[in-house]
Parts: structure tokens; sequence; C-alpha cells
């Protein structure tokens, strides 16, 4: 938008001067969260897929779990290992996980998901809300928004249209909660053991993971390097 307020030369020299603008409307609401185009793709989260998110929470993180609900921390990166958006969102759709993902489904058969997936092109999708637990990294669940990107790290490498959604994400999702004090990849999960925000009740339950890279990571926190977010623990 110009600045209408600015210097105009077009505007004759006798002309009055500009009223002067506005005094702010002291009942306006807060400011708005920073515009994003987010685009709502609810995965099916019913009433089964709540008990079975309140099961996983039991068995992993409190015995005492009651509800779904999570206070965001952090934020983790992902990428799904190729298909689509579509292929993800309807994967992501069934609430109960399939038995041939062995070690992840002898740990409770919620199914994997995350709040948000990001398109080759840079479309955000949002799943499921912001603050209802998502099954997608092991320990970090209960603190953790997750952001899938669609592709891989050879035959579909995340592209620069992701590196910008990413980015313009983690900043929304920074100003909606400033609780969130850390940005790291999925390949980075295992170096948060050990830090207060980590939780997991078998000692066993552990997986590894690659995605969505270093080089991915490196781009996205170059960019929201201003936010001050933290990476995994250095040991
Ligand atoms: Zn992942």
């Amino acid at each position: 938008m110009p600045d209408e307020l600015g210097p105009d030369k077009h505007v004759p020299k006798d002309s009055p001067p500009a009223a002067p603008p506005a005094p702010p409307d002291k009942s306006a609401p807060p400011p708005a969260e920073p515009p994003l185009a987010i685009v709502d793709r609810p995965i099916t989260y019913d009433e089964a897929r709540m008990a079975r998110t309140i099961a996983y929470r039991r068995a992993h993180q409190d015995p005492a779990a009651s509800g779904v609900e999570i206070e965001p921390r952090m934020i983790i990166l992902h990428h799904t290992g190729g298909g689509s958006a579509d292929a993800t969102w309807r994967y992501f759709d069934r609430p109960t996980i399939e038995s041939a993902r062995k070690t992840i489904a002898d740990a409770g058969d919620l199914n994997v998901s995350s709040q948000f997936l990001v398109d080759r092109d840079g479309t955000i999708f949002r799943l499921m809300p912001e603050t209802s637990m998502a099954r997608h990294c092991v320990g970090l669940n209960h603190v953790a928004i997750g952001v899938e990107n669609v592709g891989d790290l050879d035959q579909h490498p995340l592209t620069d249209a992701q590196v910008e959604a990413d980015a313009a994400l983690v900043r929304h999702l920074k100003a909606r909660f400033p609780a969130i004090t850390h940005l790291i990849g999925h390949h980075e999960y295992l170096a948060m053991e050990g830090h207060p925000y980590f939780l997991e009740r078998d000692p066993k339950y552990r997986t590894r993971k690659a995605d969505p890279g270093p080089a991915f990571m490196t781009k996205v926190r170059a960019r929201v390097a201003d936010l001050g977010l933290e990476g995994p623990l250095v040991r």
C-alpha cells in the first residue's frame, strides 16, 4: 500500500493541509495474529482419536493424563518421505496406525499426524488445532507443534517455497504462542533427551530420524534468526 501521508509532489502548494490522522480507537480489539495464508484442511480428530490420544499420553507421558490439549513450547519440522499433500492428508486422516509400522504400532495404536502440512509450492495446510496433541515426535509430542513438508532427501528435495513457508509459519506461531522457545528438525530430537521438555516413559522407545536434514534447517533458521529460538541441546 502506498504511503498516503507521505510527500506528494503532485499536490499544489496552496492546497489545505491534510486532516490529522484519527486517534486510535480505544475499543478496538488487540492486534490480530500476523497475516499468513493458511488453508484449513482438518483430518479426523473425533472422540475415538481423542481417546487414543489420551491412551498414548498415559502410556508415554503421564499416567494421569486426561485430555489432548498441549501448551506449545517447540516447533518440529519434518519431511514426509515422499507422496503428495493429498496422500499425506489421507494417511494422517486415519485414526489408527498401520500395523506394518511395527516399532510405532507396538507403542500404541494412535496414528501419526502433524498440526501442519506444507506442500511443495509452499501452500500451508492446517490439519488440526495447534493445541491438540499430534503424534509426530517421540518424547516431545506434549509440547511440540509438528510441521510436515511434502518431499524427501533424494528424489524430491524440499523446495525454496517450503523454506519460505516454514519460516513464515514459525514466525506466525511464535507470535501466537510466545512461550515457544525451540525450533528443531526431527533428525535433531534425540539431542533433546535430558531437556525438561523431553518426556517418554519407555526408555527403549526411540526412533532414528533423518528428516528434514541439516541443510533445510539451516535455511529456515537463517530466516527466523531474529526470533532467538533455541535449537537442540549441544553436548
Ligand atoms: Zn519426521
